[in-house]
């Protein structure tokens, strides 16, 4: 069973070829199907900003490890208990890659992002195919494309976004860096009722996207002063919400001062482990009385992100498709910066709807 993986810790981004990080296709054995279980032939797998920190052993160092958890696919095998959402063979689906095991104290307690089994169900969906339990597996609606659906993760995240900063309807709204992740909060976050929609990002191509996609305003933060911008965007105000999708520790401390008082700055990308935004507790939490949240991974959020993926702009998104076996090329060319988002196609399987 043929898997994109990390067969090397480091950073990709690393011109030395004794330190950098390496991603080969590597060949695993197949995951046995449990009686819960759907086994799922794999479309689509996109590549997540997240996968270049993972390479770097982020979360794990136990070499080779298999990458990918943004996917799409068909179910192939069906668990002889795996009868809860009358799924069968032949169903195009998408994935949410963590299990929650329902019974843990974090998930009894309505916080199953920090449930403690999750490990159990650790499989690579960057991979020919891939064995999840039943609770992880979500139909695809018709209008909804194979290759569409491998967003339905990054998806939840947005959804997820929403649900953190509490977005009201007519909140002013902006958003630090227009990755996919960016992209697709400013889309949710507008059907959530975002109003004065800015999107904050240095690269020209994503600012137009952005606007393609419903946003506002942008600001360029390398060619303006953002806080400018703010003041006359807002009335002198701020944001009510100020989501941060782009991860850069040069963007995210100037983000407190283009809240509103009692507004919320979200951090909803991935930070160096050794990064420590300073905060003037006076200023921000006392008298602004700001919420400062983040998010990790996205309970709760899969179902409502499937209800709103044929709703949402994903074309842009989905152009550039590399087959498995050039996927050391696809995280090339996710690295480059030169598409908004890269998937890997991991079975040839035409893109029926
Ligand atoms: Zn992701
Ligand atoms: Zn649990």
């Amino acid at each position: 069973m043929r898997t994109v993986a990390v067969t090397k810790i480091g950073s990709l981004r690393d011109p030395n070829e004794s330190s950098c990080g390496r991603i080969e296709v590597v060949d695993f054995p197949r995951q046995n199907l449990g009686p819960e279980d759907v086994r799922i032939r794999v479309a689509y797998a996109a590549i997540c900003g997240s996968d270049p920190h993972v390479a770097e052993g982020y979360f794990r160092k136990d070499v080779p490890f298999g990458l990918g958890h943004e996917v799409s696919g068909l179910v192939t095998e069906l668990g002889e208990r795996a009868t809860k959402l009358a799924l069968s063979v032949g169903d195009r689906v998408a994935c949410n890659f963590l299990r929650f095991c329902g019974g843990c104290r974090p998930c009894l307690d309505g916080r199953q992002q920090f449930c403690e089994h999750t490990r159990d169900y650790r499989r690579p969906g960057m991979s020919e195919e891939v064995v999840w339990h039943e609770s992880q597996v979500y139909r695809l609606p018709d209008s909804v494309s194979l290759l569409e659906g491998c967003l339905l993760e990054p998806t939840s995240i947005a959804v997820r976004i929403a649900d953190k900063a509490r977005i009201r309807v007519g909140d002013r709204v902006a958003i630090c860096g227009g990755g996919p992740i960016g992209q697709l909060a400013l889309q949710v976050l507008k059907i959530g009722g975002a109003t004065s929609l800015t999107m904050i990002e240095p690269v020209a191509e994503r600012r137009e996207m952005a606007l393609r996609a419903g946003a506002e305003h942008v600001i360029d933060p390398t060619a303006e002063d953002q806080l400018t911008r703010m003041r006359k965007l807002t009335d002198d105000r701020g944001y009510d919400l100020v989501v941060d999708a782009s991860g850069s520790t040069r963007a995210v401390r100037g983000l407190l001062d283009l809240a509103a008082k009692g507004g919320t700055v979200l951090y909803g990308a991935m930070y160096p482990n050794d990064y420590e935004l300073p905060l003037n507790l006076a200023d921000y939490l006392y008298q602004r009385e700001l919420t400062l949240t983040g998010v990790f991974v996205a309970p709760y959020a899969f179902p409502r992100a499937m209800q709103l993926l044929p709703q949402l702009q994903l074309t842009e998104l989905t152009q550039a498709v590399f087959p498995l076996e050039d996927a050391s090329e696809a995280f090339e060319a996710h690295l480059s910066g030169r598409h908004p988002k890269v998937v890997i196609r991991c079975n040839d399987l035409g893109d029926i709807r």
